[in-house]
């Protein structure tokens, strides 16, 4: 299954509102705006490559990292 992850900002900030901050990233499943926590994202809000998952400096959601590590082979 593909995964991406997915922003999460400060404050509730709208994705397109300039002053928006990431705040964390989540993991979804590729097109979902749902997080494998439960929480719900936006859908215009930021998609990076799980790729870049360990990247220093990048803060990831710790249910998220728990779900998802537990479906990698
Ligand atoms: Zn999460």
């Amino acid at each position: 299954m593909e995964h991406e992850l997915r922003a999460e900002y400060v404050d509730g900030r709208a994705a397109a509102d300039p002053m928006s901050e990431i705040k964390v990233w989540h993991v979804v499943r590729s097109d979902s705006t749902t997080a494998m926590c439960g929480r719900e994202l936006e859908a215009a809000a930021s998609t990076r490559s799980t790729d870049d998952w360990g990247t220093p400096g990048l803060a990831l959601c710790h249910a998220c990292g728990a779900l998802y590590l537990r479906e990698q082979p």
